[in-house]
């Protein structure tokens, strides 16, 4: 079986969980997660981190310090995993779901402004955070974005849960920053199948000194310093444990091998791949992704991708298709959107291969391969259903 995405636990993992059993520092105390949260900071370049126990609770915490509440509009991708709408709805705020673009599938940043500085205009409610996801290891284009907060204060969550590593290459002022690292707040998420995995985790990156002790506090059940059980506002349980951050401190030492091999494994989809009828995974010029999922749209009908999926499992490989949009979800049926359609047909054409950091050579042939070999049935099935029809 070649799975979707598994973790790849190669390096200190043992030694560091050991030295929690030894130590008895197993639980939300202790030194591994100060040096997790400081090695993450460094290696991303912010100035500020702090540990959560999921990439969920991180954007949760993130968002409500952006000033997410009852009553606020937060804007947010409507083609992502269903965690950055939750995340957003724990806060009671309202959701706008911002179609994607489609040459990078992220949210489609430059309609989101333009909607904007419109509603402004008519005196409509504006969305006072913008949670930007960065889809499947693409970073999504950030300018219009910044220009939003510099004209409306609109303040900017980026959840950079799948693109660890990300960044911006070139074409404007962000040329060499990190994913995470240009809005407000930017979170990452450690679940298993991520970049790292610290077995269950996220992250919360900042530069700003009184975000980060805010968002400390809030992960503690915002507990008052000296031990008097006092608390000055309804916080959570949200830190990380020493054991799990053991883990990622582990994972964070091979983080750029990680990160070498998700786009090592890219480049040989994309070369394997090229001549078949079919989108392969968007690259931007001005982009650095770390192509987490190695995801690709089939050709126009919905029975491509389900079939491929079924015909892949046949040959014990693991694709999935990628996710229905937000506005296509039971909880955000009713939610405002703008727009739809592209993430509409992402989803009706796109599936995700594996791309597990240790995939070998071979078996990311026998991929290739059993792709191909799908895809002809398939156009074969759709051309003789086409003449029977
Ligand atoms: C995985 C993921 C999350 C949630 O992270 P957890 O650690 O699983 O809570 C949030 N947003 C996106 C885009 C994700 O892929």
């Amino acid at each position: 079986m070649i799975p979707l995405a598994e973790p790849t636990l190669d390096g200190n993992e043992a030694r560091y969980l050991q030295e929690c059993i030894d130590t008895g520092y197993v639980s939300s105390v202790g030194p591994f997660v100060e040096r997790f949260e400081r090695e993450f900071a460094a290696a991303i370049g912010a100035e500020h981190a702090v540990a959560c126990a999921s990439g969920t609770a991180a954007l949760h915490v993130a968002l409500r310090l952006a000033g997410a509440g009852p009553g606020r509009l937060v804007a947010v991708s409507d083609f992502t995993f269903i965690a950055s709408a939750n995340a957003a709805t724990y806060t009671g705020a309202d959701l706008l779901l911002v179609d994607s673009e489609p040459d990078t599938w992220n949210m489609d940043t430059e309609q989101l402004h333009d909607d904007v500085v419109r509603r402004a205009k008519v005196g409509e409610r504006i969305p006072d955070v913008v949670e930007v996801v960065h889809v499947l290891g693409h970073p999504a284009a950030m300018e219009p974005l910044l220009a939003l907060r510099e004209r409306f204060g609109i303040r900017i969550v980026e959840d950079a849960a799948e693109s660890l590593g990300g960044s911006w290459s070139s074409g404007g002022g962000l040329a060499g920053r990190d994913v995470g690292t240009v809005g407000d707040l930017g979170c990452f998420s450690f679940n298993g199948n991520k970049i790292i995995t610290s077995g269950g985790g996220g992250m919360i990156i900042t530069d700003d000194a009184e975000l980060a002790a805010k968002a400390k506090h809030l992960t503690n059940q915002a507990k008052r310093p000296g031990g008097d059980y006092m608390h000055d506002t309804i916080g959570y349980n949200y830190r990380l444990t020493n054991i799990a951050a053991a883990l990622g401190a582990a994972q964070m030492e091979r983080l750029a091998d990680r990160v070498q091999a998700k786009r090592m494994i890219a480049h040989r989809y994309a070369t394997w791949l090229r001549r078949l009828p079919l989108t392969l995974a968007p690259r931007a010029a001005w982009a650095n992704p770390t192509h987490w999922l190695y995801s690709l749209l089939l050709g126009d009908d919905t029975a491509d991708a389900v079939r491929v999926v079924a015909t892949m499992a046949e040959a014990n490989i693991q694709v999935r298709r990628v996710w229905p949009p937000l506005h296509q979800q039971e909880p955000y049926a009713t939610a405002e959107c703008l727009g739809g359609a592209v993430a509409e047909d992402i989803y009706r054409r796109g599936v995700s291969l594996p791309s597990s950091a240790h995939l070998t050579e071979r078996d990311q042939r026998a991929v290739a391969t059993a792709l191909t070999a799908s895809l002809d049935t398939t156009f074969v099935a759709a051309r003789d259903g086409t003449e029977r029809g």
